[in-house]
């Protein structure tokens, strides 16, 4: 009950600091230079550790960061560009985050997997700062992008929000009693291949994983969309709770029937028998032009408001989760 009150205070200034960012956030998309194309070195450790405590996120850390998510979102989509498998981009964008989750004291693993292609991609594993406990809950989002494409939606703004999801749980005292791990996968558009990977090559121990939340093209629209949310009741009641409660986010719980064709991470996971939830935002006013896998998923299309509601959401949902299971 008092974590309730304290998330419900945080909340409230979120709100706030939230409409000003907004305000500001075209603007600032725009007027940042996009810098010469770099040679980024590819990262080859495949574990790496920080000190957990050494970065504490200082007192005004909320549960959803804009500032974060507009931060993390506009460098991987307007700084780095496309992201496609395999490629520079790419690359760099893992070794961006990699370095951003070891500021906040998370020990990630690298993992490295060569495409059909033959070029390679690589995947990021974090181990929970806090602690390690039997059961874990896996919150992921794609790194890449279609080729071409900046990925300002699909899907900077997944992987923005869940990093401001990890910085909020680093810096979280007292510690939720299981484990919360983030998964920031490669080549979703190359046919999900690292996900693929990841459960075929480095198999967690499957019945530890209480969840696979997964976050897809959350950065432009007015709703939430809750994918696979009534294939999965029990892990659903969570995030009904928090937003009832706490955000109150118009969000659409809906029931994933294709399964088949893997098309999202999500689907593997629900394959391996994970109880899973994959969100997307939708409803944004209609444009001219395409959006989806163009040149023109730039920050500029996207509404911030829906990517700190959806961090609100996530955060509150799993560490009551992660407190009860
Ligand atoms: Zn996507």
């Amino acid at each position: 009950m008092f974590r309730r009150k304290k998330l419900l205070l945080a909340l409230t200034l979120i709100l706030g600091l939230a409409i000003g960012a907004a305000g500001g956030y075209l603007v600032q998309a725009k007027l940042k230079p996009k810098p010469k194309a770099s040679t980024q070195k590819v990262v080859k450790v495949t574990k790496s550790s920080s000190p957990a405590a050494s970065n504490k996120p200082n007192a005004t850390t909320t549960p959803a960061d804009p500032e974060k998510i507009r931060r993390v979102m506009t460098f991987l989509s307007a700084n780095i560009g496309p992201r496609p498998e395999g490629k520079a981009g790419e690359k760099q964008a893992a070794s961006y985050l990699l370095t951003e989750l070891e500021k906040l004291g998370y020990k990630v693993g690298m993992e490295e997997f060569v495409l059909p292609s033959g070029s390679s991609s690589q995947n990021l594993v974090t181990a929970d700062p806090g602690q390690s406990s039997k059961y874990t809950f896996f919150v992921c989002a794609h790194i890449d992008s279609k080729s071409g494409s900046p990925g300002a939606n699909d899907n900077a703004s997944g992987v923005a929000v869940a990093m401001a999801v990890a910085q909020a749980l680093a810096g979280m005292e007292p510690r939720p009693r299981r484990s919360v791990a983030f998964l920031f996968f490669a080549a979703e558009e190359q046919w999900v291949k690292g996900s693929e990977y990841y459960l075929q090559h480095q198999p967690p121990a499957l019945a530890s994983v209480r969840a696979f939340i997964n976050l897809d093209g959350v950065g432009r629209g007015r709703r939430l969309e809750a994918l696979a949310a009534k294939n999965y009741p029990k892990l659903w009641k969570y995030f009904a709770v928090a937003n009832r409660e706490l955000v109150h986010a118009a969000v659409s719980p809906s029931y994933f029937h294709n399964r088949a064709r893997p098309r999202l991470d999500a689907a593997r996971f629900m394959w391996a028998g994970v109880p899973t939830v994959s969100f997307s935002a939708y409803g944004a006013p209609e444009l001219p032009y395409p959006v989806y896998h163009t040149s023109h998923d730039r920050p500029e299309i996207l509404t911030p408001q829906i990517m700190v509601y959806l961090g609100q959401l996530i955060f509150s949902a799993v560490i009551q989760l992660a407190d009860s299971e």
